[in-house]
């Protein structure tokens, strides 16, 4: 994951002020959902006095399921175009380039209509087309199904000793989900709450205080860690792995190709070097035209190398992980 500026990219104005589509579908959501929590609020108190007087609650008064807003702001050309953009085209989660493979899925940070295991909140409703609140993402971060996943040991003794791959199968995915530290859920009437995601947001937090990746480079192995301080891995760092699956089997193989790689180019660097040096030391003219040009293959390999890590390249943040293992 890798830390994106927002402000880069100004909100499409289909999304700004009142007048625009983006307004307009709120205050027909702010209608729609005053009316549902006015409908649930006069359903719980009928609800109770029925069950005071000791008689069932008539089945026709449950609450609907169909009872969903039908948003379509925030998927417009122009927020997509703007999403790509920003993002060059790549998962916000996964920096998967999602572009050649599937038409974006605009994801929603806080989930629009509903939040996984907290049956009572309708879901982050007036944030449903609010700039800040949309990432690009790739299927397989955002939605939730069984996944192949890496057969993850409990120790990094134990990865390293058994770093091949196994299948397991696990549920992963964001879709609904969003978990908070505490209790502290802001909703319609208190949108200003202090509230601690678990999930880390790009554009909001630095992904680097909570997520590491792994290199080994004599063993490449693309997995990526929570952060430790003091002996505690970063809960925000563990539970976006989770969430958003990002050691499913897909990603750390795309991962460690990614690393082979460079381990190669690296190699061939060095080893280009060491002759070039030779060459550059000998008293033939013709050996020193041939180190000269054997520097330059390096510094064209070496500027290949820094280009993988360009923020629009995929997987650009473990290409920069790996360039700082380099200098330490
Ligand atoms: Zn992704």
């Amino acid at each position: 994951m890798r830390r994106v500026d927002r402000a880069l990219v100004s909100a499409p104005a289909v999304l700004v002020g009142a007048k625009s589509r983006g307004g307009k579908e709120l205050a027909k959501a702010t209608v729609f959902y005053k009316a549902q929590a006015e409908a649930n609020a006069a359903l719980k108190a009928e609800e109770a006095a029925a069950a005071a007087a000791g008689a069932a609650p008539a089945p026709t008064k449950k609450k609907k399921k169909e009872d969903s807003f039908d948003f379509s702001a925030y998927s417009d050309e122009a927020v997509k175009y703007a999403l790509d953009k920003l993002f060059f085209g790549k998962c916000a989660y996964c920096e998967s380039r999602y572009a050649n493979q599937a038409p974006v899925d605009v994801e929603h940070y806080r989930p629009k209509g509903r939040i996984a295991g907290d049956a009572d909140h309708p879901g982050y409703w007036w944030l449903a087309m609010v700039w800040e609140n949309l990432l690009p993402s790739c299927i397989d971060c955002n939605r939730r199904r069984w996944q192949d996943l890496p057969v993850i040991p409990t120790s990094l003794e134990q990865l390293l000793a058994a770093p091949e791959m196994q299948g397991a199968k696990a549920s992963l995915g964001k879709q609904d989900l969003f978990p908070i530290a505490g209790n502290a859920r802001a909703t319609a009437d208190a949108p200003g709450i202090d509230e601690q995601p678990d999930l880390i947001n790009p554009c909001v937090d630095n992904p680097d205080d909570h997520l590491v990746f792994h290199i080994d480079r004599k063993d490449p192995l693309g997995l990526v860690l929570p952060t430790f301080k003091e002996g505690t891995p970063s809960r925000r760092g563990l539970t976006s792995i989770h969430v958003y699956g990002l050691n499913r089997l897909g990603l750390v193989q795309e991962r460690t190709r990614v690393l082979r790689k460079l381990e190669f180019l690296s190699r061939l660097i060095d080893e280009i070097g060491e002759i070039s040096t030779d060459l550059l030391a000998s008293t033939s003219q013709k050996n020193k035209t041939m180190g000269a040009r054997l520097d330059l293959l390096v510094n064209q390999i070496l500027g290949e190398i820094r280009a993988m890590a360009d923020p629009d390249q995929p997987y650009s943040s473990l290409v920069n992980a790996w360039a700082q293992s380099l200098k330490s």
